[in-house]
């Protein structure tokens, strides 16, 4: 059995835009109300219209993406 060690795989970087895209008019209302996230006024809406920033839905998808990752990475090293 050879002891070859696997490459570590790099996650990409984010553009400096970030994660979301939302230039698009859904994304945005002439409504202010509190941010689902932060609680403070905003006129963005997330892809469900809930009130949100575009940065705290952004840092709510990199927490998720984490959590979810480490959880793969822990079942995956006690399966073997
Ligand atoms: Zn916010």
């Amino acid at each position: 059995m050879s002891k070859r060690s696997r490459p570590r795989l790099q996650r990409p970087e984010l553009p400096p835009s970030g994660l979301l895209d939302w230039h698009s008019s859904d994304h945005w209302s002439t409504n202010p109300a509190p941010c689902r996230y932060c609680g403070h006024m905003t006129n963005l809406r997330d892809s469900r219209k809930h009130p949100a920033h575009k940065t705290c839905a952004e840092d709510a998808v990199r927490q998720w993406v984490q959590e979810e990752s480490e959880k793969y990475q822990n079942e995956r090293l006690t399966d073997t």
